[in-house]
């Protein structure tokens, strides 16, 4: 089999920027070892997140200086909406300015005091809004998710049998919405199979609640059903993609993830009075129903984006990239999730730092180190993200301490990667070096963004 090359040219660079190690330490110290408040310009390769980082296309750059900014009705609203309709099958499309202001929306119409969402995993952002309402976030990931060195072929996958008997406890009048992520981006970047999704929409459909689907990395997960699930490889991804969407009664999607695009997201809905609703709060919060929070160019480069992701060979080259990745560092005896996500590759920092306890936050000690050792720049999914406290303060850690290395699509070469794994595998070799750290300010919600730290020693 020939090398998986990268599936286009390069039509336009930006510089990177390079820095000693001397400077490193000290950009990191003062930026309270939070990756988050480091300038972004003191990083080599920045893999932080894969979030409206993507390379767009000459095609969506062309859409760009075609966008029409008519206050209302403006053609390339109606290019968008066209786009996701032919992908969702929804009816109503409500354009939002982020996946997480869709989250807004919808969480502060159906969330409230003693109401709770069910999901595979939520995401940072959409547990933030469930929260924020009063209302109450589960995750029910299958227990293969629970293991990130164990590989199965859909970690991403919701237990069906805890989320009926969840159900059965709390009582279906309490839970507005059950919601799939795919991919499971807390999870790991793991995809969730249809069998799953049809299996979650049948028990939701026996206690009549709407199931959603987190729809940001659709395309990824798609390509994934096409590789590993039976019945499923001579399917186009654009029907494995309409199949899924068959199922669910709704979906939030952030179009900084597998639209290609900088900015943007949107709400898609099959209740026409939901869809009023939610609109109607688009009006006060986002903008006119036919720009959401967006430019009216920012709804042509999604519109052109969509149907960008769909195309196999750059699915094939995606997913590739972080196998390649995982198998060079697997190779080297770091611990590294298993089988490769979708968008990112995760150290389990557990297992990587062993001598660090979650209460002094290995996957950020980790994060640290690998910026310290050359410039990477990745994020902490571990206990500074989902750690709670108890009564007492005392710290409820995270169920894993990962650090994930995301991948901007379209961004980086086959010799960015080799040098993050050159980077990774030299941390390795000096582990026992590494030390913990401590929060010494956070805010009640979403605190990894914004927490000043300290190291331990
Ligand atoms: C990024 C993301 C969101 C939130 O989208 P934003 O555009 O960042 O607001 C929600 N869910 C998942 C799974 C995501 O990856």
């Amino acid at each position: 089999m020939k090398t998986i090359i990268e599936p286009f040219r390069i039509k336009s660079v930006e510089p990177i920027q390079f820095t000693t190690r001397e400077e490193r330490i000290k950009i990191l110290e003062e930026a309270h070892y939070n990756l988050f408040l480091v300038h972004s310009d003191h990083v080599l390769i920045d893999l932080l997140t894969d979030s409206g980082t993507s390379a767009m296309s000459s095609r969506q750059w062309a859409g760009i200086m075609q966008g029409d900014e008519s206050y209302a009705g403006s053609p390339s609203f109606f290019r968008f909406e066209h786009a996701v309709r032919s992908i969702t099958q929804m009816p109503f499309i409500i354009p939002t300015h982020q996946g997480r202001a869709a989250e807004k929306i919808i969480f502060s119409i159906l969330g409230g005091k003693g109401k709770y969402f069910i999901s595979n995993t939520l995401f940072d952002t959409t547990r933030a809004n469930i929260e924020y309402s009063g209302a109450t976030g589960i995750d029910l990931v299958c227990e293969e998710g629970k293991h990130p060195l164990i590989p199965a072929p859909f970690k991403g996958n919701m237990d069906v049998a805890k989320l009926e008997k969840t159900i059965e406890e709390i009582g279906a009048e309490h839970i507005p919405l059950v919601i799939v992520t795919v991919t499971n981006n807390s999870g790991g970047g793991q995809p969730v199979s249809m069998q799953n999704i049809k299996e979650v929409r049948e028990v939701c459909k026996a206690y009549n609640i709407p199931m959603f689907i987190d729809a940001c990395r659709f395309a990824e997960n798609a390509y994934f059903i096409k590789q590993r699930e039976l019945g499923y490889a001579d399917k186009s991804i654009q029907e494995i993609a309409c199949e899924m969407f068959s199922y669910a009664d709704g979906c939030t999607m952030s179009a900084k993830k597998d639209a290609f695009a900088n900015i943007g997201g949107f709400l898609a809905l099959h209740n026409e009075a939901l869809a009023t609703e939610c609109r109607n709060l688009l009006i006060i919060t986002e903008g006119f129903p036919t720009y959401g929070g967006m430019a009216g160019r920012d709804l042509e480069a999604i519109a052109i984006g969509l149907e960008e992701v769909m195309d196999e060979h750059y699915l094939h080259y995606r997913v590739r990239s972080m196998e390649y990745l995982t198998e060079k560092l697997t190779n080297a005896g770091v611990p590294v999730m298993q089988p490769a996500g979708g968008h990112a590759v995760y150290l389990d920092a557990k297992s990587f730092l062993p001598h660090i306890p979650s209460s002094a936050y290995p996957g950020q000690a980790l994060a640290c180190a690998l910026f310290i050792e050359g410039g990477v720049r990745s994020v902490e999914i571990g206990s500074l993200m989902f750690g709670k406290y108890d009564n007492d303060k005392q710290l409820i850690p995270a169920t894993l301490e990962l650090v994930r290395l995301a991948i901007p699509r379209r961004v980086y070469t086959q010799s960015h990667i080799d040098y993050v794994a050159e980077v990774i595998i030299e941390v390795f070799q000096n582990r026992n070096t590494i030390t913990g750290l401590r929060i010494v300010e956070e805010a009640p919600l979403l605190r990894h963004f914004t927490a000043k730290l300290a190291t331990l020693s």
